[in-house]
């Protein structure tokens, strides 16, 4: 930018804590074009002063020293492809943390200053990538997700295509006769009403359902996704602007749970056998096509143990409930008992868990099952252990019921990936070691056999990634939809275990976003997390050295590799982290507004004094998504914090370009700070990998500095929630104190 404006706002206390003079002539020293303070920045003519001044073309850039970036954010909307803008947080990072007039606050306000200046010397404004994007959705999968997505969308005037591999649509829920009571009283099943669901869509007009088919390739990027569907009169060329993946779940394989007798006697049977029965209105024993007498449920077959599912399906247990009023009302006298470990029936199934057990002829203890004997035609004995009717009690049953969990329909893209990867590696080999690797890698890649559904053409993988348990990833904190593929959205279990009735708010809930990614893209912006970004990342290919960082570590799979590991970048795909940027050694890989240069400038723009006894100087990058709101929201409690501290806001920790490390121990800054999300299964970081990322480069580095004898301890990594706020002030603090037991930088004053 050559003619930036500097505005100053000296309201919020700010005018009364520091020396503004001293702040307009740090400006001035550094070519700002104008100078204006204002007591009101964010008021109308607060904001007309810095209007007019881009309009007269007075200034093209706009350095805004107030509020933190998050704070007024309407008020300080001026078109990004006409002027950029930066803003320095005196009120936050400096008067409301800080104590007011002294001289540490003031070195503080001047050199967030010089830092804002310097990054908004090396900002461009974006040319935002306007390209025709495609309007219609392509849902995969038609159970009962499936379905209310295509509804959704097809609701919003978006052309649906439904792909489903089955003959029929509906999935699990259409081998039901009767569902958990959705609506008041909550006193007894409801006739399931899907049929009339897929009668209304298969009419639908903007609704194309393709039975008998399955998607056979993807290629493109959202808002152009190039579709191959494979269907029973051949295969079909689609385009869509973004995909819904609501595969579905099966029940887990029963035949894993011979301790609870299934295999070994044909009346121990899962409730989705049962459900069968009573959909048929045939509730017998498979032994000998007898009815049962009494019939006992076993909860958690399988599930919430570490051996088989570890997790809670959700649903298990009202659809007990559901199979036990059925065959209380259909077949009378018959009894039934619920084994349980806890009757999970949250909000109004709790009603419906009173009703049953109100019903004569229903007991339900809590217990562990010790084992099941019996097997043929005879009676089951099933033995409790410890339970509410007492130590070692045994029951006695005709037909024994597992309530057994689900299992997502997905694929791991990335582990199949990776397995690819390590085949191409291990048949190269030519020891017995090497062949043995290989003969392994086979044998796993062979139980991924088959499994693939969306067949992505990404150089990340054929599917979505999976989380541990297999449910297809998404943030289940703030994205609970978005996956790690840009413009493809999970719905129903195979995102996570649920209920019909929240698969069908999820379907809803994965189609709005699947919405919103062709209106974003449409508009040449980004989706979420950093929606109306217009910016993208600019490589320049002329330096890559095909190292293929780049294209290991973005989390999104937005590049592809030609055959000599050049990255391919496909714009629609790309979340705008910057985590290509951090791990770039090249350095050539940057954003109008973000890049290596511009922040490497505010480093070199901090003041560092070369008398540490008196100014240690400690340089934080923190994270945008939950690190610095924290820092805000600590700074609006009034709450203080160490004056050396000098914060540079990044998109997320896996942006961090190591050279920026290196340029400020080279500097003479004592120490380098980190705080970013919480990463791991649970992560918290809003682009999955990039906190994990910054761990790993950052332990690497470490070690580097080890080697040339400085103490690693001047690096530190800290994850934060937003929540966590609290310890911000700590943090910074103690960091601050382990640098002053270390003494000086050894590079500071070279
Ligand atoms: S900015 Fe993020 S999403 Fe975009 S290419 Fe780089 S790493 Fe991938
Ligand atoms: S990280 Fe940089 S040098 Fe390596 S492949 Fe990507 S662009 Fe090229």
């Amino acid at each position: 930018m050559e003619r930036i404006g500097f505005f100053l706002c000296t309201g919020c206390g700010i005018g009364d804590a520091l020396n503004v003079e001293a702040l307009g002539a740090v400006a001035r020293e550094l070519r700002a074009a104008s100078v204006a303070t204002h007591p009101s920045l964010c008021a109308p003519e607060g904001v007309e002063t810095i209007r007019s001044a881009l309009m007269s073309g007075e200034v093209n850039g706009v350095l805004i020293a107030a509020c933190s970036h998050r704070a007024k954010v309407a008020e300080f909307q001026f078109d990004p492809t006409q002027a950029v803008l930066e803003r320095v947080s005196l009120r936050e990072q400096v008067v409301w943390s800080h104590p007011p007039t002294q001289e540490d606050t003031q070195l503080l306000a001047e050199d967030l200053l010089r830092m804002g200046l310097a990054r908004l010397a090396k900002t461009t404004a974006p040319k935002p990538l306007l390209e025709t994007i495609e309007r219609s959705v392509l849902v995969v999968g038609g159970g009962l997700a499936g379905l209310e997505a295509a509804r959704a969308a097809a609701a919003a005037g978006h052309p649906v295509v439904l792909v489903e591999v089955e003959e029929r649509l509906g999935g699990y829920l259409a081998g039901l006769k009767e569902v958990v009571p959705d609506c008041p009283p909550y006193d007894a099943p409801h006739v399931n009403q899907l049929a009339n669901l897929i009668a209304e869509l298969s009419a639908h007009p903007e609704i194309r359902v393709l039975t008998s088919s399955r998607v056979r390739g993807i290629t493109g990027q959202p808002g152009q996704f190039h579709v191959e569907v494979e269907t029973p009169p051949g295969v079909e060329s689609l385009v869509a602007g973004a995909i819904i993946q609501a595969t579905g779940a099966r029940p887990y394989d029963a035949t894993k749970l011979a301790h609870l007798g299934y295999g070994r006697s044909p009346n121990v049977i899962t409730s989705h056998e049962l459900e069968a029965m009573l959909a048929a209105g045939n509730l017998r024993r498979p032994s000998d096509n007898r009815p049962p007498q009494r019939v006992v449920f076993i909860q958690c077959a399988g599930s919430r143990d570490p051996q088989h599912l570890p997790y809670c399906s959700t649903e298990c247990c009202a659809t007990t409930l559901k199979q036990m009023a059925t065959i209380h009302r259909d077949s009378p006298g018959v009894e039934t008992a619920v084994i349980y470990r806890d009757m999970r029936t949250p909000g109004q199934i709790e009603r419906f868990y009173q009703a049953v057990q109100a019903q004569p002829g229903s007991l339900f203890t809590q217990g562990e099952v010790a084992g099941i004997d019996g097997n043929g035609n005879g009676p089951l004995t099933v033995r409790l252990g410890e339970s509410l009717l007492g130590s070692g009690v045994t029951l006695t049953a005709d037909l024994v019921v597992l309530a057994t969990g689900m299992v997502p329909n997905s694929a791991d893209g990335e582990a199949i990936r990776a397995l690819r990867d390590a085949q191409v590696r291990a048949v190269k080999g030519e020891s017995e070691t090497q062949r043995a690797e290989a003969r392994k890698v086979a044998e796993q890649l062979a139980a991924h056999e088959g499994t693939e559904i969306l067949h992505l053409q990404y150089r990340q993988g054929p599917d979505l990634p999976a989380l541990r348990y297999a449910f297809a990833d998404s943030h289940f904190i703030c994205f609970p939809y978005e996956t790690r593929r840009t413009g493809i959205y999970a719905a129903g279990t195979v995102r996570a275990p649920m209920d019909p009735a929240q698969a069908a708010e999820d379907g809803w809930g994965a189609a709005m976003k699947a919405l919103q990614c062709i209106a974003a893209l449409s508009r040449g912006e980004a989706v979420h997390p950093r929606s109306g970004d217009l910016t993208i990342p600019d490589f320049f290919l002329q330096r890559c050295t095909q190292c293929k960082r780049c294209t290991e570590e973005c989390p999104f799979g937005t590049l592809n590799e030609d055959e000599k590991g050049t990255p391919q970048l496909n714009p629609l795909r790309c979340r705008r982290c910057g985590i290509c940027m951090g791990s770039c050694p090249e350095r050539i890989i940057s954003f109008p507004d973000y890049s290596v240069d511009a922040v490497a400038s505010m480093i070199k723009a901090m003041g560092v004094p070369e008398d540490f006894e008196e100014k240690p100087r400690i340089l934080a990058l923190l994270c945008e998504n939950d690190a610095l709101p924290a820092l805000d929201t600590a700074a609006s409690e009034r709450r203080q914090w160490n004056p050396w501290v000098r914060v540079i806001p990044v998109r997320c920790l896996g942006s961090v370009n190591i050279v920026w490390i290196a340029d400020a121990l080279s500097k003479g800054i004592d120490g380098i700070l980190l705080i970013g999300c919480r990463y791991g299964d649970d992560y918290q970081c809003h682009y999955m990998r990039g906190s994990e990322l910054a761990h790993t480069r950052l332990g690497n580095v470490q070690e580097t500095l080890q080697r040339l004898a400085l103490e690693p301890e001047r690096i530190k990594v800290v994850e934060m929630a937003h929540d966590e706020y609290s310890r911000i002030p700590e943090v910074l603090d103690a960091f601050a104190a382990d640098l002053e037991k270390l003494g000086p930088n050894p590079f500071k004053g070279f």
